[in-house]
């Protein structure tokens, strides 16, 4: 066997890796196999690369890897479980501004005139959407970490100046395709970073997460066109598959919202505080709140108890104390299990994988409609740093924000009991009447906090 096939069996082997890796992920219990299986096709991939004849400049590549595992590594070690939709923002720009910098390289390369126009094409797509994602990811980046306002950013003409800088993008590469000249590629790419730039700001933070998953898809398919810009097979089957499986992510994150994707692209959603909530918004208004002993008992003596993890868990970094609680439940013979909704925390998945590093058993996670059927019989739903997810506005008003958005049936409870810091709303910024339900009861508290003391309150038992 020759080395060029040599080369290509692996890079076909790669390649298998990848599909094998993204089976795996969708499940729980095979997640962490798949991802390693990924690594693997990953590391066979960049090794072949090495062995390519004719390969010049190694110093340099592998310079540029030991820069990158210096800073990736770490990172991914140390990001903790609430600031991973930014992680992922951050490396999701970097790989779409790798693709826009290959797609110039490579045109800048060939000499004047040698490209045929399917080639220009090939460029200018990498060159638009690998730069428009990767300044939209820089703006995703920092409205995550809080570098900048988290709320939608919108202007008077605002869809008029992202229409017309649109419209400059197409007509320069229609001008690039019959005349290709360095500077139209320049200009273009300059202009795909300002159409990402401006396409992000009016996204609020609530929905930038899925604005992440879109632009993951856009990476893809700007990887994919330097796959066909490098003439690299594995390259045009990566980003195939980063491209379709963001696209399928984003449509499954807008249907558990309960919103189509163009309204949450372009709705500015959460511009306006649509809350009364918090402190003031409760104000005249009578919430039951308890002890944790109080709770102790009323959990201890359940039949059936359903725990709602959401954002407030993972802030609270309360895993683990929530599988000791209902551990110590279980031992007392009730039947405990944990309800996901698709979209809890910040990221889909968030819940599973907070869970799974607690160690919890993934039997005791039932997705929102395996789980939805079973609150009718619950004696307690015990809600921790959850609120969107459970919000009966969802079904019951038809002119809320969330209204039409699938939620865990959390209200069907016999009687539910809320861990949360305050009478504040959830990332929506939308109350919850359920908050002010007479079968309701609160806890108040850091979500960890509580755990303990009930954790402590069912041993004393
Ligand atoms: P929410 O943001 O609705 O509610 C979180 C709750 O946690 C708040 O009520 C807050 O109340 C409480 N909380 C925060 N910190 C703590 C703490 N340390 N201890 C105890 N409680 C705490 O979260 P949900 O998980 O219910 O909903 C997720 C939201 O994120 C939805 O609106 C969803 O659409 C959105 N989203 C999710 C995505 C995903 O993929 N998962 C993607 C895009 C958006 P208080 O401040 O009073 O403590």
């Amino acid at each position: 066997m020759s080395i060029d096939t040599g080369i290509h069996v692996a890079y076909l082997v790669a390649s298998i890796c990848f599909v094998i890796a993204l089976k795996g992920l969708s499940g729980p219990k095979t997640a962490r196999g798949g991802n390693l299986i990924g690594a693997a096709g990953m590391l066979i991939a960049i090794g072949m690369t090495f062995a390519t004849p004719g390969l010049s400049r190694f110093g340099l590549m592998a310079g540029a890897m030991v820069i990158g595992v210096a800073i990736g590594f770490p990172a991914a070690r140390l990001v903790k479980m609430t600031a991973m939709p930014q992680m992922v923002a951050a490396f999701n720009g970097v790989g779409g501004g790798a693709a826009a910098i290959i797609a110039v390289a490579e045109f800048v390369k060939a000499s004047p005139g040698s490209l045929a126009v399917y080639q220009v094409v090939e460029v200018l797509f990498g060159v638009i959407v690998g730069s428009v994602s990767f300044a939209g990811s820089i703006i995703a980046f920092a409205k995550l970490q809080e570098l900048m306002t988290g709320r939608p950013i919108t202007y008077a003409g605002q869809q008029l100046l992202n229409g017309l800088v649109g419209a400059g993008i197409l007509g320069l590469s229609v001008a690039a395709c019959v005349d290709p000249h360095n500077w139209l590629i320049a200009v273009i790419g300059i202009l795909g970073l300002l159409f990402g730039v401006a396409f992000v700001l009016p996204i609020g933070g609530a929905d930038v997460p899925v604005l992440i998953s879109l632009l993951n898809s856009f990476t893809g398919l700007a990887v994919a066109a330097s796959g066909f810009v490098l003439n690299s097979v594995v390259l045009v089957i990566a980003g195939t598959l980063v491209g379709a499986s963001g696209t399928l992510l984003t449509r499954m994150m807008s249907a558990a919202m309960g919103r189509s994707l163009p309204n949450i692209l372009f709705s500015a959603f959460g511009s306006v505080v649509t809350a009364t909530g918090g402190a003031e918004g409760a104000e005249g208004r009578t919430v039951r709140s308890a002890s944790a002993e109080d709770i102790a008992v009323l959990l201890a003596y359940s039949q059936k108890v359903i725990i709602v993890p959401g954002y407030g868990l993972a802030v609270a970094q309360a895993q683990h104390t929530v599988r000791e609680l209902a551990e110590l439940l279980e031992a007392r013979g009730v039947d405990v299990f944990y309800a996901i909704h698709p979209v809890a925390g910040r990221m889909p998945g968030h819940m599973n994988v907070l869970l799974a590093e607690a160690n919890v058993p993934y039997d005791e996670l039932k997705e929102m409609d395996e789980a939805n059927p079973e609150f009718q019989t619950a004696d307690v739903a015990l809600v921790i740093g959850a609120n969107d997810v459970v919000n009966p506005a969802a079904k019951n008003s038809p002119g809320s924000p969330i209204y039409g958005m699938p939620i865990l049936a959390v209200d069907e409870a016999h009687n539910v009991v809320f861990l949360k810091r305050s009478m504040r709303p959830g990332f929506a910024g939308i109350d919850n009447e359920l908050l002010f339900d007479p079968k309701t009861t609160l806890l108040f508290g850091d979500a960890k906090d509580s755990l303990t003391k009930l954790v402590a309150a069912v041993k004393a038992l």
